[in-house]
């Protein structure tokens, strides 16, 4: 018997019968015994609250986005290295080894893309800034410029039972990330395989302590306790996430409410595929795979499958001899392909929406007590998918409304693609909607008629089918969430899902003061010249604000001539003086901007060995104003941001401004080097 603990103030604290609270009882999906229980607790709940804040809160501050993510990456690194007990476990979950596999390392996986996004994407320092600078005065003096810190409050995390390891670690990434620590809630019929992950995570000892924290059971009254700075995130039920979102404490302190709910996920097949096109067998199999996967229980499975009307019945047809191959049973089988609902009380709702969904669909396949592999059918959670098919999809509602979280889908004829958009709209807001077309024009009126009622549009053709991730999978690169009935919540995408552990804030002042803040020299705010060449000194000498004002040069007609046949580049704004003149932009025959960076270059570097290694690139160039034979240029070269990137070097971005004789900005860039420590 699993005893299942929560993890606070530091201790793990297992179930117990006290203070007029009772532990429950955990269900086998296999067996439907009782094989854990888990809460009755007395959790102090205000000193968790004090100790995330204080203690978990205070250290994560102390580094900054860089040093979290190494956290996280050392994290996944000894995840990966100790997963081997989370794949038994989940067998009572009713996950086969593939389905255990999305969850366990799906969720380690996303852990390392957040912790390398973060290292490319986010500073090396503590404060985020948020889009550009922006020039709110003629004369420069005053600027503005929004910046993102790490929110002072808790992030507390409440999760689904379907993905007890990645559903955790997709929300503590971003959080840990942004710096704010974590209470984590897993759904109580898979809380062993979570308490599993996080016993692994604390004995690491890689997290600073009061960074997480774990309830096994019950939140009693913590939501009455959140303050302004808490975060809750929320994947569930709607009717849950109604709830939880409507507590007036939450809603008197606007505490920052994230939810993911279910929603009624479609595909669609385009009117231009035909039986044989490759496209029918990828619309087929991405429909077996999301009925039988974690045996349906996805958030973004595909509920409704929307086609042309003539094809319903050759895809029921496929559809049906697929589903027919599927072995269930004991998901600790290897020869197993679809396991078991998570309890037999999951079993029971999907088959009362089952019951509902019949009011308007017919049944085509499924529907009645599976044959099970090496189990017995009539414990656990075992049912058969189920393919129905509602012919009048227009005039129905049920089939639009009612999520069965199981192996079931309904299939749904269309006359025209905008009828077609219309249906995959009904679902009033869904996680993904998916495409299969090999018609670009089909792909762009469906993207433009629905994409605003879908987190995610997934369009998957011939070119496309052998590296598609698939339908149901969302990755920590891509939006997850969906407006609506999906909870309109926004979570992984990349580093907008750290944005909701953060405090975006709107900064104005002078360049100096702006520069201060972000830890990023900006134009109009100090610059130091010093005698030796910033070439010469190496990334921990480099100080923002540092620049090299470069002697002139002259640009000849030669020059230009010259650059000209070198390159190969005789674009009449260079060659042709009158076609030159004739155009909007130029007087007359003008250098070529390539030719000014080159140019730049050769006056700005310092040619011997040193510690600068690489020029990695350049950004946001701009050509302000032509330069023509006979101009000088000038070049001002500023250290503007440094970046920490390995043992050895980091990258320096620098300011090149690039002047005329009259002191005019003719050019503008950001250069990248590597620059070694030493
Ligand atoms: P649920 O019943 O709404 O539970 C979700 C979580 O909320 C669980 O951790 C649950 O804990 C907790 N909870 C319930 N009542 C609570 C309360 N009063 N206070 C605090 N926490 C409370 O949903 P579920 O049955 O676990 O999950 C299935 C649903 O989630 C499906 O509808 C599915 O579509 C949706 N889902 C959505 C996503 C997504 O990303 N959008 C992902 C997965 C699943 P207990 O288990 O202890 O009750």
């Amino acid at each position: 018997m699993m005893r299942i603990a929560s993890y606070a103030l530091e201790t793990w604290l297992p179930p117990e019968n006290s203070h007029g609270y009772m532990s429950s009882p955990i269900m086998s999906a296999v067996s439907g015994e009782q094989i854990g229980m888990l809460g009755g607790q007395h959790l102090q709940y205000d000193a968790m609250l004090e100790h995330a804040r204080q203690v978990g809160g205070t250290a994560l501050r102390a580094l900054n986005f860089h040093d979290r993510a190494r956290l996280l990456k050392a994290l996944a690194i000894h995840l990966g290295e100790h997963k081997d007990g989370l794949y038994q476990l989940s067998h009572l979950s009713g996950a086969t080894k593939a389905d255990a596999m999305i969850d366990i390392d799906g969720g380690i996986g996303t852990t390392h893309v957040f912790a390398s996004k973060a290292r490319r994407e986010l500073p090396d320092g503590h404060v985020l800034l948020d889009g550009q600078l922006e020039m709110l005065s003629r004369g420069g003096s005053f600027m503005g410029q929004h910046i993102a810190t790490p929110r002072l409050g808790v992030a507390v995390q409440i999760n689904a039972f379907n993905f007890p390891v990645w559903g955790m670690l997709e929300k503590l990434s971003p959080a840990i990330l942004a710096g704010v620590p974590v209470i984590v809630k897993p759904a109580s019929s898979t809380s062993y395989i979570a308490e599993a992950c996080v016993r692994l995570i604390i004995d690491s000892g890689i997290l600073p302590p009061g960074s997480l924290q774990f309830i096994a059971g019950s939140t009693g009254n913590l939501l009455d306790k959140l303050d302004a700075q808490d975060i809750v995130s929320f994947t569930g039920s709607a009717a849950t996430a109604l709830k939880l979102r409507s507590n007036p404490n939450v809603l008197a302190r606007s505490v920052r409410f994230i939810a993911e709910q279910d929603s009624l996920n479609a595909t669609m097949l385009g009117q231009d595929v035909s039986i044989d096109a490759p496209e029918f067998t990828i619309l087929v199999n991405e429909i077996v795979t999301e009925m039988t996967a974690k045996a349906g229980q996805k958030c973004t499975a595909i509920r409704r499958i929307i086609c042309p009307a003539d094809m319903l019945t050759p895809i029921a047809d496929a559809v049906s001899e697929k589903l027919a191959s599927i072995n269930i049973g004991d998901p600790a089988l290897a020869s197993t392909t679809m396991g078991a609902l998570v309890s037999d009380k999951q079993k029971a709702d999907v088959q009362s929406v089952i019951k509902v969904l019949k009011q308007e669909a017919r049944v085509i396949y499924g529907d009645k007590t599976p044959t099970v592999n090496g189990a017995d059918p009539t414990r656990g959670g075992f049912v058969s998918p189920t393919l129905l098919a509602c012919d009048d999809p227009l005039n129905a509602s049920l089939v639009h409304e009612r999520e069965a979280f199981g192996p079931v889908a309904t299939l749904m004829p269309y006359q025209s693609t905008e009828e077609a958009c219309e249906l995959l709209n009904r679902g009033g807001g869904s996680l993904v909607a998916s495409l299969m077309t090999n018609d670009p024009t089909i792909a762009k009126s469906v993207a433009s008629a629905t994409a605003a009622w879908h987190g995610r549009l997934y369009i998957n053709n011939r070119e496309s089918d052998s590296e598609s991730t698939g339908h149901g999978s969302p990755l920590p690169h891509m939006l997850h969430g969906g407006p609506g009935r999906a909870g309109g919540g926004e979570e992984l995408g990349g580093i907008r899902s750290v944005m909701h552990y953060l405090q975006r804030t709107a900064v104005q002042g002078s360049p100096r003061m702006i520069a201060a803040v972000g830890d990023t020299w900006i134009p109009g705010a100090p610059q130091s010249e010093i005698d030796i060449h910033p070439f010469r000194r190496n990334f921990n000498e480099l100080v923002l604000g540092e620049t090299l004002t470069t002697g002139p040069r002259r640009i000849s007609i030669e020059d230009i001539e010259k650059f000209a046949h070198f390159t190969g580049d005789t674009f009449y704004a260079h060659m042709d003086e009158e076609a030159a003149a004739a155009s909007p932009f130029f007087e007359g025959r003008v250098a070529h901007g390539y030719l000014l960076l080159a140019f730049a270059a050769g006056l700005f570097v310092e040619p011997s060995p040193g510690p600068v290694l690489a020029n990695t690139g350049l950004e946001s160039l701009q050509f302000m104003k032509p330069v023509a034979a006979g101009d000088s240029i000038q070049v001002q070269l500023t250290v503007k941001r440094k970046t920490r990137r390995t043992d050895s070097y980091g990258e320096v971005r620098w300011h090149v401004a690039l002047n005329n004789q009259d002191n005019e900005p003719v050019a503008a860039y950001e250069l990248h080097t590597m620059n070694s420590y030493t």
